[in-house]
């Protein structure tokens, strides 16, 4: 059996959006910025996928830029208020610890401008309180970013209230909801959000684009200059294709989100009951405020790579939710941010579901973990020094 569980990485394509993308390839394959009739047909389409995209997040045509996904769109909402912020002397931002990449890099580079950043303490709960965003408040804050969902941990943080104490403040909030569109209900108007960014790829539809929704009145700074699409904020030839891809993809998931999240939670509620059973583990992430597709764990005293490796020869195809991909022996810094120490956050099992799971997958993951835990923990020493006593258990 082949069980793909790694869909906060990406997802199968649906073939609702496969199928709105193919006559952008070949028959209506003009320029959308072209003034000949078949540019204007590019055009239409693209006005179209642009009303589609806003109505899902409940604003106007206007306040949506497409990007070439999450981590453009994350970039380009964080850069522009620091720039904004800036011009009147405001150079405090406040985000989390447990933040995408995307976001941290780009804070990173601006501290190293000068800029200071508040990174939230994640620990409790493995969430943020919206009192800890209204407490770190300064008169010199520029802007407020915190992610929807949490990428490795499944933690659903606040947005509404963390938006409504922002707005208070006449302070603008971004949120890198790249893991939370097309799977949890957004309307960025009620929940008070002036930026918002996701990613077509993480709901059924195609990599390389995303979008940005900007509020009215929020000045952008360009990231990619160039020509004047996106209303000169974000030049290149507009990837058509895939915008009419992820428009499809995005009304799709919207339509069927109380139906998904029902089905996948179930799954994952199943997981999380049997792999808690596993001794010496421990679930990451909010319990209560989760993605509905997210189940995250440590077990002590194996490693996740190794984990993963023998997972796949089983059929599963998972995720460590660590960064240690390319050799480096950094734990993920989420699973540190939470509070797990490196020996524990090493042997971190992350299994993200879709719509496009089964039951009887999740049977065969729930028989296959702890098998494979086991085996793994025969064989390891550091398992051998913790039952002899010679170390102590950390779960
Ligand atoms: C995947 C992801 C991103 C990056 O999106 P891309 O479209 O791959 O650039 C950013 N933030 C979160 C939370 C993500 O899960």
């Amino acid at each position: 059996m082949q069980v793909y569980a790694d869909n906060a990485a990406t997802t199968r394509m649906s073939r609702t959006a496969v199928d709105a993308m193919m006559p952008y390839f070949t028959e209506i394959f003009a320029n959308p910025s072209s003034l000949h009739s078949p540019g204007q047909q590019a055009k239409e389409a693209l006005d179209a996928a642009r009303k589609t995209v806003a109505d899902c997040l409940g604003c106007e045509p206007r306040e949506i830029i497409f990007t070439s996904g999450g981590s453009e769109a994350d970039n380009q909402a964080i850069l522009s208020a620091a720039r904004y912020g800036a011009k009147k002397g405001k150079k405090h931002i406040i985000s989390t610890a447990f933040e995408h990449h995307a976001v941290l890099h780009t804070l990173a580079k601006l501290e190293k401008e000068g800029f200071e950043v508040t990174y939230l303490d994640v620990r409790e709960g493995h969430n943020v309180k919206a009192s800890q965003v209204r407490d770190a408040l300064r008169e010199d804050t520029c802007l407020v970013t915190t992610m929807y969902a949490n990428n490795e941990i499944g933690s659903v943080l606040p947005i509404e209230e963390i938006g409504a104490i922002c707005a208070e403040a006449g302070v603008p909030f971004h949120t890198d909801a790249v893991q939370a569109a097309g799977h949890l209900h957004i309307n960025v108007k009620e929940q008070h959000i002036d930026m918002l960014s996701l990613s077509a790829h993480k709901f059924h539809g195609p990599k390389g684009v995303g979008a940005l929704y900007v509020r009215k009145g929020i000045p952008l700074v360009n990231v990619i200059e160039g020509g004047a699409q996106e209303r000169g904020k974000r030049a290149g030839t507009e990837n058509v294709a895939g915008i009419c891809g992820m428009a499809a993809a995005l009304k799709e998931a919207c339509d069927h989100i109380d139906e998904n999240t029902a089905k996948v939670s179930a799954m994952r509620d199943y997981l999380i009951e049997n792999l808690s059973k596993i001794p010496h583990s421990a679930l990451n992430g909010d319990p209560v405020h989760r993605l509905p597709g997210n189940v995250s764990f440590c077990f002590e005293g194996i490693e996740g790579e190794s984990l993963l490796l023998l997972l796949d020869m089983h059929g599963i195809a998972a995720s460590s939710g660590s960064a240690c991909t390319s050799g480096s022996l950094d734990p993920s810094h989420v699973l540190l941010a939470i509070g797990r120490v490196h020996d524990v956050a090493h042997g971190s099992l992350r299994l993200s579901l879709s719509e496009y799971n089964t039951m009887e997958e999740m049977e065969h993951i729930a028989k296959t973990v702890p098998e494979v835990v086991a085996y793994l923990r025969n064989m390891s020493p550091v398992w051998r020094d913790l039952q002899t006593g010679k170390r102590q258990y950390i779960l």
